[in-house]
Protein backbone atom coordinates (compact mmCIF):
# COMPACT_ATOMS: atom_id res chain seq x y z
CA UNK A 1 0.00 0.00 0.00
CA UNK A 2 1.68 3.08 -0.96
CA UNK A 3 1.65 6.25 1.90
CA UNK A 4 0.05 9.59 1.64
CA UNK A 5 2.19 12.17 3.68
CA UNK A 6 2.19 15.69 3.68
CA UNK A 7 5.77 17.12 1.94
CA UNK A 8 6.94 20.85 1.48
CA UNK A 9 6.77 20.79 -2.86
CA UNK A 10 8.27 23.56 -5.18
CA UNK A 11 5.49 23.88 -7.86
CA UNK A 12 6.80 26.34 -10.29
CA UNK A 13 10.00 28.44 -10.45
CA UNK A 14 9.98 31.28 -7.73
CA UNK A 15 6.85 30.37 -6.84
CA UNK A 16 6.65 30.62 -2.55
CA UNK A 17 6.56 26.75 -1.81
CA UNK A 18 3.38 24.97 -0.65
CA UNK A 19 2.52 21.62 1.75
CA UNK A 20 1.23 19.56 -0.72
CA UNK A 21 0.06 15.67 -0.66
CA UNK A 22 2.93 13.00 -1.46
CA UNK A 23 2.25 9.43 -2.61
CA UNK A 24 5.21 7.17 -1.31
CA UNK A 25 4.95 3.91 -2.96
CA UNK A 26 6.37 1.16 -1.35
CA UNK A 27 9.84 0.28 -1.13
CA UNK A 28 11.12 -1.82 -4.86
CA UNK A 29 14.45 -3.69 -5.15
CA UNK A 30 17.06 -1.52 -3.44
CA UNK A 31 14.67 0.78 -1.82
CA UNK A 32 13.53 1.89 1.23
CA UNK A 33 10.43 3.95 2.84
CA UNK A 34 12.54 6.10 5.89
CA UNK A 35 10.00 8.13 8.36
CA UNK A 36 11.50 11.32 8.93
CA UNK A 37 12.01 12.93 12.24
CA UNK A 38 14.28 16.28 10.97
CA UNK A 39 15.43 17.95 8.01
CA UNK A 40 17.22 20.53 7.70
CA UNK A 41 16.87 23.51 5.89
CA UNK A 42 19.87 24.52 3.29
CA UNK A 43 20.46 26.62 0.21
CA UNK A 44 20.32 23.70 -2.49
CA UNK A 45 15.98 23.37 -1.04
CA UNK A 46 16.00 27.38 -2.26
CA UNK A 47 18.10 27.33 -5.55
CA UNK A 48 15.36 24.37 -6.78
CA UNK A 49 12.60 26.59 -5.63
CA UNK A 50 14.19 29.49 -8.16
CA UNK A 51 14.92 27.28 -11.36
CA UNK A 52 19.09 27.26 -10.39
CA UNK A 53 19.39 23.80 -10.08
CA UNK A 54 17.06 22.57 -13.15
CA UNK A 55 13.72 22.92 -14.25
CA UNK A 56 12.66 19.62 -13.04
CA UNK A 57 9.40 21.26 -11.27
CA UNK A 58 7.51 20.17 -9.32
CA UNK A 59 10.18 19.84 -7.10
CA UNK A 60 9.59 18.12 -3.17
CA UNK A 61 12.26 19.59 -1.30
CA UNK A 62 14.39 19.08 1.46
CA UNK A 63 17.66 16.65 1.88
CA UNK A 64 19.82 16.97 4.93
CA UNK A 65 17.73 14.53 7.32
CA UNK A 66 17.34 11.73 9.76
CA UNK A 67 15.18 9.31 10.38
CA UNK A 68 13.81 5.65 11.22
CA UNK A 69 13.48 3.04 8.62
CA UNK A 70 10.26 1.93 8.00
CA UNK A 71 10.15 -0.52 5.17
CA UNK A 72 13.00 -2.09 2.64
CA UNK A 73 12.62 -3.77 -1.00
CA UNK A 74 12.79 -7.63 -1.21
CA UNK A 75 16.57 -7.72 -1.92
CA UNK A 76 17.33 -5.17 0.76
CA UNK A 77 19.51 -6.85 3.07
CA UNK A 78 21.88 -3.93 4.46
CA UNK A 79 18.47 -1.91 6.77
CA UNK A 80 16.09 -3.54 8.54
CA UNK A 81 12.72 -1.32 9.95
CA UNK A 82 13.00 0.52 13.00
CA UNK A 83 17.33 1.65 11.85
CA UNK A 84 18.05 5.04 12.83
CA UNK A 85 19.33 6.34 9.95
CA UNK A 86 21.12 9.86 7.98
CA UNK A 87 20.24 10.23 4.49
CA UNK A 88 23.08 10.85 1.97
CA UNK A 89 22.79 12.27 -1.38
CA UNK A 90 25.59 10.12 -2.53
CA UNK A 91 24.85 6.09 -2.50
CA UNK A 92 28.21 5.10 -4.49
CA UNK A 93 27.31 2.13 -6.60
CA UNK A 94 30.53 -0.41 -6.47
CA UNK A 95 30.91 -0.52 -9.80
CA UNK A 96 32.10 2.37 -11.92
CA UNK A 97 35.62 2.88 -12.31
CA UNK A 98 36.15 5.32 -9.66
CA UNK A 99 34.70 2.59 -6.89
CA UNK A 100 36.98 -0.08 -8.82
CA UNK A 101 39.69 1.83 -8.09
CA UNK A 102 38.93 1.95 -4.21
CA UNK A 103 37.93 5.64 -4.42
CA UNK A 104 33.91 4.53 -3.98
CA UNK A 105 33.71 8.61 -1.97
CA UNK A 106 34.75 9.74 -6.07
CA UNK A 107 31.82 7.45 -7.34
CA UNK A 108 31.01 8.78 -10.92
CA UNK A 109 27.80 6.55 -10.80
CA UNK A 110 25.58 7.54 -7.55
CA UNK A 111 22.28 6.61 -7.45
CA UNK A 112 18.56 6.89 -6.20
CA UNK A 113 15.15 5.49 -6.12
CA UNK A 114 14.20 4.12 -9.05
CA UNK A 115 10.65 4.52 -8.18
CA UNK A 116 8.79 8.10 -8.50
CA UNK A 117 7.01 9.87 -5.86
CA UNK A 118 4.08 12.07 -6.88
CA UNK A 119 1.33 14.26 -6.22
CA UNK A 120 -2.34 13.08 -5.93
CA UNK A 121 -3.34 13.91 -9.31
CA UNK A 122 -0.02 11.35 -10.16
CA UNK A 123 2.21 14.17 -11.38
CA UNK A 124 5.98 12.67 -10.60
CA UNK A 125 8.11 14.88 -8.18
CA UNK A 126 11.34 15.62 -8.69
CA UNK A 127 13.03 15.02 -5.00
CA UNK A 128 16.05 17.55 -4.07
CA UNK A 129 18.95 15.50 -4.58
CA UNK A 130 17.06 12.41 -4.84
CA UNK A 131 16.00 12.52 -1.18
CA UNK A 132 12.86 15.00 -0.79
CA UNK A 133 12.91 14.74 2.91
CA UNK A 134 10.46 17.77 4.19
CA UNK A 135 8.05 14.44 3.63
CA UNK A 136 6.68 12.30 7.00
CA UNK A 137 7.95 9.67 4.99
CA UNK A 138 10.41 9.54 1.84
CA UNK A 139 11.48 6.92 -1.14
CA UNK A 140 15.27 6.91 -1.22
CA UNK A 141 17.88 4.08 -2.49
CA UNK A 142 18.81 1.91 0.23
CA UNK A 143 22.62 3.04 -0.26
CA UNK A 144 21.07 6.81 0.91
CA UNK A 145 20.69 5.74 4.67
CA UNK A 146 23.52 5.42 6.67
CA UNK A 147 22.99 4.19 9.90
CA UNK A 148 24.54 5.45 13.04
CA UNK A 149 24.37 5.67 16.64
CA UNK A 150 20.39 6.28 17.90
CA UNK A 151 21.39 8.41 20.95
CA UNK A 152 21.64 10.93 18.34
CA UNK A 153 19.31 13.89 18.52
CA UNK A 154 18.01 13.80 14.98
CA UNK A 155 17.72 17.79 14.10
CA UNK A 156 21.89 17.43 14.81
CA UNK A 157 22.11 14.41 13.08
CA UNK A 158 20.16 15.00 9.72
CA UNK A 159 22.44 17.69 9.28
CA UNK A 160 25.64 15.83 8.27
CA UNK A 161 23.53 14.34 5.25
CA UNK A 162 24.42 17.99 3.50
CA UNK A 163 26.08 21.00 4.31
CA UNK A 164 28.16 19.89 7.57
CA UNK A 165 29.69 16.96 6.31
CA UNK A 166 30.66 19.21 3.32
CA UNK A 167 32.40 21.55 5.25
CA UNK A 168 33.95 18.71 8.15
CA UNK A 169 35.56 17.42 4.79
CA UNK A 170 36.59 20.06 3.34
CA UNK A 171 38.91 20.64 6.19
CA UNK A 172 39.62 16.75 6.83
CA UNK A 173 39.31 14.83 3.61
CA UNK A 174 39.80 17.89 1.24
CA UNK A 175 42.27 20.28 2.69
CA UNK A 176 43.68 17.23 4.89
CA UNK A 177 44.34 19.92 7.21
CA UNK A 178 46.95 18.75 9.92
CA UNK A 179 48.11 19.45 13.49
CA UNK A 180 49.57 22.59 14.13
CA UNK A 181 48.45 23.99 10.32
CA UNK A 182 47.25 27.15 9.88
CA UNK A 183 43.81 27.49 8.15
CA UNK A 184 41.67 30.40 6.55
CA UNK A 185 38.13 29.38 5.57
CA UNK A 186 35.91 32.27 3.45
CA UNK A 187 32.01 32.16 4.17
CA UNK A 188 31.20 31.58 7.90
CA UNK A 189 27.34 30.03 6.90
CA UNK A 190 26.75 26.19 8.25
CA UNK A 191 29.36 25.17 5.67
CA UNK A 192 32.01 27.72 6.42
CA UNK A 193 31.96 26.81 10.39
CA UNK A 194 31.54 23.33 9.56
CA UNK A 195 35.05 23.65 8.04
CA UNK A 196 35.93 25.62 11.23
CA UNK A 197 35.22 22.85 13.62
CA UNK A 198 37.22 20.10 11.35
CA UNK A 199 39.67 22.28 11.45
CA UNK A 200 39.60 22.68 15.42
CA UNK A 201 39.07 18.59 15.14
CA UNK A 202 42.23 18.18 13.09
CA UNK A 203 44.40 20.29 15.89
CA UNK A 204 44.63 23.68 13.25
CA UNK A 205 46.79 25.82 15.35
CA UNK A 206 45.60 29.19 13.69
CA UNK A 207 42.01 29.35 11.87
CA UNK A 208 40.87 32.34 10.61
CA UNK A 209 37.40 33.25 9.62
CA UNK A 210 36.68 35.27 6.92
CA UNK A 211 33.18 37.25 6.56
CA UNK A 212 30.77 40.15 5.83
CA UNK A 213 29.05 39.58 8.66
CA UNK A 214 30.03 40.09 11.96
CA UNK A 215 27.34 37.85 13.35
CA UNK A 216 28.82 34.77 11.48
CA UNK A 217 31.76 36.52 12.34
CA UNK A 218 30.92 35.25 16.32
CA UNK A 219 29.27 31.88 14.97
CA UNK A 220 32.77 31.27 13.64
CA UNK A 221 34.36 31.93 16.77
CA UNK A 222 32.11 29.68 18.62
CA UNK A 223 33.10 26.74 16.70
CA UNK A 224 37.13 27.39 17.21
CA UNK A 225 37.96 30.11 15.00
CA UNK A 226 41.39 31.92 16.74
CA UNK A 227 40.84 35.00 14.29
CA UNK A 228 38.28 36.73 12.21
CA UNK A 229 38.88 39.16 9.22
CA UNK A 230 35.51 41.41 8.75
CA UNK A 231 35.76 41.12 4.81
CA UNK A 232 34.05 44.78 4.57
CA UNK A 233 36.31 46.53 6.82
CA UNK A 234 40.15 44.79 5.90
CA UNK A 235 41.54 43.47 2.94
CA UNK A 236 41.19 39.25 3.52
CA UNK A 237 45.09 38.56 2.08
CA UNK A 238 46.36 41.14 4.34
CA UNK A 239 44.51 40.17 7.59
CA UNK A 240 45.57 36.33 7.02
CA UNK A 241 49.36 37.33 5.93
CA UNK A 242 49.81 39.41 9.06
CA UNK A 243 48.07 36.51 11.21
CA UNK A 244 50.15 34.23 9.89
CA UNK A 245 53.78 35.68 10.04
CA UNK A 246 53.29 37.08 6.53
CA UNK A 247 53.18 33.98 5.05
CA UNK A 248 49.48 33.23 4.84
CA UNK A 249 47.60 29.86 5.37
CA UNK A 250 48.36 26.20 4.73
CA UNK A 251 45.18 25.34 3.94
CA UNK A 252 42.31 28.37 2.72
CA UNK A 253 39.19 26.79 1.99
CA UNK A 254 36.37 28.56 -0.20
CA UNK A 255 33.19 27.92 1.03
CA UNK A 256 31.05 30.89 -0.73
CA UNK A 257 31.62 30.37 -4.47
CA UNK A 258 32.28 33.56 -5.20
CA UNK A 259 34.94 34.12 -8.02
CA UNK A 260 36.39 37.24 -6.16
CA UNK A 261 36.42 34.98 -2.93
CA UNK A 262 38.25 32.20 -4.57
CA UNK A 263 41.16 34.43 -5.74
CA UNK A 264 41.14 35.77 -2.40
CA UNK A 265 41.61 32.54 -1.07
CA UNK A 266 44.53 31.75 -3.52
CA UNK A 267 46.55 34.95 -3.14
CA UNK A 268 45.79 34.10 0.93
CA UNK A 269 48.04 30.98 0.83
CA UNK A 270 51.54 30.25 2.13
CA UNK A 271 53.85 28.58 -0.87
CA UNK A 272 53.06 25.30 -1.51
CA UNK A 273 49.45 25.56 0.37
CA UNK A 274 46.19 24.35 -0.26
CA UNK A 275 43.05 25.78 -1.35
CA UNK A 276 39.47 23.67 -1.12
CA UNK A 277 36.94 24.96 -3.17
CA UNK A 278 33.47 23.75 -1.35
CA UNK A 279 31.08 26.60 -2.18
CA UNK A 280 28.84 26.15 -4.96
CA UNK A 281 29.47 28.51 -7.95
CA UNK A 282 26.65 29.19 -10.54
CA UNK A 283 27.17 28.40 -14.42
CA UNK A 284 28.36 31.91 -15.66
CA UNK A 285 31.27 32.43 -12.88
CA UNK A 286 34.67 32.32 -14.16
CA UNK A 287 38.61 32.54 -12.79
CA UNK A 288 41.32 34.28 -14.33
CA UNK A 289 44.19 34.05 -12.60
CA UNK A 290 47.98 34.61 -13.76
CA UNK A 291 49.40 31.18 -14.82
CA UNK A 292 53.10 32.33 -13.54
CA UNK A 293 51.18 32.85 -9.76
CA UNK A 294 49.18 29.03 -10.34
CA UNK A 295 52.75 27.53 -11.09
CA UNK A 296 54.95 29.61 -9.09
CA UNK A 297 52.96 29.65 -5.48
CA UNK A 298 52.78 25.69 -5.90
CA UNK A 299 50.64 23.48 -3.72
CA UNK A 300 46.96 21.71 -4.68
CA UNK A 301 43.88 23.90 -5.93
CA UNK A 302 41.39 21.08 -4.79
CA UNK A 303 37.38 21.12 -5.47
CA UNK A 304 35.63 19.17 -2.67
CA UNK A 305 32.49 17.17 -3.54
CA UNK A 306 30.32 16.53 -0.56
CA UNK A 307 33.30 16.81 1.41
CA UNK A 308 34.91 14.02 -0.31
CA UNK A 309 32.67 11.96 2.35
CA UNK A 310 32.32 8.43 2.10
CA UNK A 311 28.89 8.59 4.45
CA UNK A 312 28.82 4.44 5.45
CA UNK A 313 32.39 5.36 6.60
CA UNK A 314 32.16 8.94 7.73
CA UNK A 315 28.54 9.58 9.22
CA UNK A 316 28.96 7.03 12.02
CA UNK A 317 32.16 8.38 12.92
CA UNK A 318 30.76 12.43 12.75
CA UNK A 319 27.93 11.22 15.05
CA UNK A 320 30.57 9.17 17.52
CA UNK A 321 32.62 12.26 18.27
CA UNK A 322 29.39 14.39 18.49
CA UNK A 323 28.06 12.11 21.06
CA UNK A 324 31.71 12.10 23.08
CA UNK A 325 31.48 15.96 23.28
CA UNK A 326 34.01 16.28 20.60
CA UNK A 327 32.04 18.10 18.21
CA UNK A 328 29.39 20.37 18.54
CA UNK A 329 26.41 19.50 15.96
CA UNK A 330 23.71 21.13 18.41
CA UNK A 331 25.06 24.30 17.40
CA UNK A 332 24.36 24.32 13.90
CA UNK A 333 20.74 24.31 14.58
CA UNK A 334 19.62 27.12 15.22
CA UNK A 335 15.66 26.85 15.54
CA UNK A 336 13.25 23.87 14.90
CA UNK A 337 10.60 24.86 12.34
CA UNK A 338 7.19 22.63 10.92
CA UNK A 339 6.90 21.80 7.85
CA UNK A 340 4.67 24.82 6.99
CA UNK A 341 7.34 27.54 8.08
CA UNK A 342 10.09 26.62 5.09
CA UNK A 343 9.13 29.58 2.97
CA UNK A 344 9.42 31.47 6.11
CA UNK A 345 12.72 29.85 6.84
CA UNK A 346 14.19 30.32 3.28
CA UNK A 347 14.17 34.35 4.59
CA UNK A 348 15.64 34.27 7.34
CA UNK A 349 18.19 31.72 5.47
CA UNK A 350 18.67 34.85 3.35
CA UNK A 351 18.97 37.49 5.38
CA UNK A 352 21.96 35.53 7.64
CA UNK A 353 19.86 35.28 10.30
CA UNK A 354 20.48 31.23 11.12
CA UNK A 355 23.21 28.44 10.43
CA UNK A 356 20.22 26.11 9.93
CA UNK A 357 16.35 26.07 10.20
CA UNK A 358 15.27 22.63 11.21
CA UNK A 359 12.45 21.02 10.24
CA UNK A 360 10.40 18.68 13.19
CA UNK A 361 8.04 16.64 12.06
ZN1 LIG B 1 30.75 4.03 -8.23
ZN1 LIG C 1 22.33 20.88 1.40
Amino acid sequence: MASEVRGVVAMAKGAPVSVETVIVPDPGPGEAVVTIQACGVCHTDLHYREGGINDGFPFLLGHEAAGLVEAVGPDVTSLAPGDFVVLNWRAVCGECRACRRGRPWYCFATHNATQKMTLADGTPLSPALGIGAFAEKTLVAAGQCTKVDRRARPEAAGLLGCGVTAGLGAALLTGEVDLGDSVAVFGCGGVGCAAIAGAHLAGAATIIAVDLDPRKLALAESFGATHTVDAGAADPVEAIRNFTDGNGADVCIEAVGNPAVMAQAFYARDLAGTLVQVGVPTPDMRIDLPMIEFFGRGGRLKPSWYGDCLPSRDFPMFIDLYLQGRLDLDRFVSETISLGDVEDAFHRMERGEVLRSVVVL
